[in-house]
């Protein structure tokens, strides 16, 4: 769509799909999983014919990062396997920090490839501050409205991004 005239392109790192089994993405997945945009939590539902809060509670979790002023965000990631930890719960950043299985990861393979968290198919390979630039560029799509479901569903309260002014 032609923009309206005078109005600002919109700003922002341009992140491009990348595919690969490489040691980095395969050591993601064994440790950290990344996180969903909102609309990926739908597609995945969609792809595995199961309803959101189904979905969340079978897979998923609510992930939590820290932003450069100490306050925190929340998100949707797959779920990780460790410490007999269920699905359907919100991280802390203590226990993020821990290493832990994609649940999506079976024998060596991402099982939900076509449709696999928008971190994840834009893995960084080159550099630790592109990927807290992708990291910071996903939670700001993780409103408190795109969040409000999750809350709901784990009953506790989340911190989402604030609105995107117009024109940023
Ligand atoms: S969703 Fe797929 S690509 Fe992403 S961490 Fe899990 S197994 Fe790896």
């Amino acid at each position: 769509m032609p923009r309206k005239p005078g109005s600002r392109p919109r700003q922002g790192p341009v992140f491009k799909v990348s595919s690969c089994d490489c040691k980095d993405c395969v050591a993601a997945c064994l440790n950290s999983p990344g996180w969903f945009m909102p609309g990926g939590v739908k597609a995945l539902a969609n792809h595995l014919n199961l309803d959101v809060p189904t979905l969340f509670k079978k897979f998923l979790a609510v992930g939590v990062t820290a932003m450069p002023d100490g306050s925190l965000r929340h998100g949707v990631m797959p779920h990780k396997m460790r410490d007999g930890k269920k699905p359907g719960g919100v991280w802390t950043l203590a226990e993020l920090a821990q290493p832990g299985r994609c649940v999506f990861f079976d024998r060596g393979k991402c099982t939900i490839y076509p449709v696999r968290p928008y971190e994840c198919a834009r893995m960084i390979h080159d550099g630790k501050s592109m990927a807290v630039k992708l990291r910071r560029h996903i939670v700001k799509a993780w409103t408190p409205a795109a969040l409000k479901p999750y809350a709901e569903l784990t009953g506790q309260r989340l911190y989402g991004a604030p609105p995107r002014k117009r024109g940023r």
